[in-house]
């Protein structure tokens, strides 16, 4: 921190204010997560100085004796952890890792089959403001009206009209468990590849708490920044070497220059971390908590998308106390918790306003809360939203997350904002 501040003052500073705002909110966003101190010391290392264009072992440039051993690690590690036969840890992000998916399986202007935005999928999936809807033909399908779960029987009728050349399962914001084996018949009988994105459960599955994709997908792809706790990016798995070889192809020359090895080191060593019995109990306590913080936000009579929840997020539907998402996520923001306005399934409001909020628990989970802090938790937003114009709530509210907050300290021995 002392180079930076010596070099950069304005820089340091904004980054020690972030590290105040993470340390001084309650962090809900169900996408984040505090990665280690060993991952951030990785990633703020000199191995952001080399260009390995290549893979180990065979690379554009000289000089990659201890890059390869850094990668080589990170796609050994990963793939005991997923059990698959070939990795690529490569992909600078998610989207990153899917385009490049899209560019070894697809052509222009085939048809893929995603899951509507709106109802939980991703922009990659085919969405008409993304390369993937832009390039190819997509078509969506959702979750039931009724139970809002996936609805396999739906999705293999409009699979069987449609065709698609690659069917896509794995989303953003569903909190159910993804049955991949169904996934794998529809995809059969369509004559479709299958591709699970899992981006946002990926750690859930590295630690047996949800069922693993790779025996029944083509390929899988995950980011590795999620419930997986460790540093930005994207990673591209499969159970077929040959798959392999073309993703390899696909992400470099394909859709990128040169492999981030800073970044892949902090990939190898989240992945050391997870392959450890820690990271299991970690997970279960994430899942744990997204049920508490369930089981007790319904206590105070708020609805939940799919009646609530299997993993690591839930969707409140604000219809049912008749706000948006937009109001909802600034009325928390203003009492210090940190979370987004989600559309839920069938939304009649606009993507910029919405009816939901989505909550998820692994950033707080890394802090150390369990169960008895995400009922307290609960109650802080309930009070929050229940009673939206009494400015007492409000200030009821920001002590007891200050509370909270100074009870679980993030990062505590880093008194400076970067580690190294
Ligand atoms: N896929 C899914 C299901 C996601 O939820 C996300 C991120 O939110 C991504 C892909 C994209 O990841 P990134 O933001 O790293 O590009």
């Amino acid at each position: 921190h002392d180079f930076l501040l010596q070099t950069d003052a304005t820089v340091a500073d904004l980054i020690q204010s972030e590290l105040q705002r993470q340390r001084q909110h309650l962090e809900l966003i169900a996408s984040e997560n505090f990665t280690s101190p060993a991952v951030l010391a990785a990633q703020g290392s000199v191995l952001t100085n080399k260009y390995a264009e290549g893979l180990p072992g065979k690379r554009y440039y000289g000089g990659c004796d201890f890059i390869d051993a850094v990668e080589q690690l990170a796609i050994d590690r990963v793939k005991k952890l997923f059990g698959a036969a070939a990795a690529n840890v490569q992909p600078h992000s998610g989207a990153q890792a899917n385009f490049a998916v899209f560019l070894a399986l697809l052509k222009p202007g085939d048809k893929i089959m995603g899951m509507d935005l709106s109802h939980g999928g991703h922009l990659t999936h085919g969405s008409p403001a993304n390369v993937s809807g832009k390039w190819f033909d997509a078509c969506h399908y959702g979750v039931s009206k009724e139970t809002e779960r996936l609805d396999y029987d739906t999705i293999l009728d409009l699979a069987l009209r449609e065709r698609p050349k690659l069917i896509v399962c794995g989303y953003s914001a569903y909190p159910r468990v993804i049955d991949f084996e169904k996934f794998r018949a529809i995809a059969d009988e369509a004559g479709a590849y299958l591709l699970a994105d899992i981006a946002h459960i990926a750690g859930l599955v590295a630690s047996g708490h949800h069922p693993n994709p790779i025996p029944h997908c083509d390929v899988v792809t995950t980011t590795t920044h999620k419930t997986l706790r460790g540093p930005r990016g994207g990673l591209i798995l499969t159970r077929d070497t040959d798959l392999g070889k073309k993703f390899n192809k696909a992400v470099f020359p394909g859709t990128q220059g040169g492999p981030l090895e800073h970044a892949i080191a902090g990939k190898a060593v989240a992945f050391g971390e997870a392959l450890e019995p820690e990271f299991k109990a970690y997970s279960g306590q994430v899942i744990a908590n997204a049920r508490a913080l369930a089981a007790h936000l319904q206590e105070r009579g708020l609805k939940l998308v799919s009646d609530g929840t299997d993993n690591h997020l839930l969707l409140i539907d604000l219809r049912s106390v008749g706000m948006t998402g937009k109001i909802a996520d600034q009325l928390v923001s203003e009492i210090n918790i940190t979370a987004n306005k989600n559309t839920v399934p069938f939304d009649p409001e606009s993507p910029f306003v919405t009816s939901g909020l989505r909550l998820g628990s692994p950033a707080l989970t890394t802090r150390g809360m369990g169960e008895a802090e995400f009922c307290e938790i609960a109650n802080i937003i309930a009070d929050c939203l229940l009673d939206p114009d009494s400015d007492a709530v409000k200030q009821d509210c920001r002590q007891r997350v200050a509370a909270l907050c100074d009870r679980f300290p993030l990062y505590p021995h880093l008194d400076a904002a970067v580690p190294v």
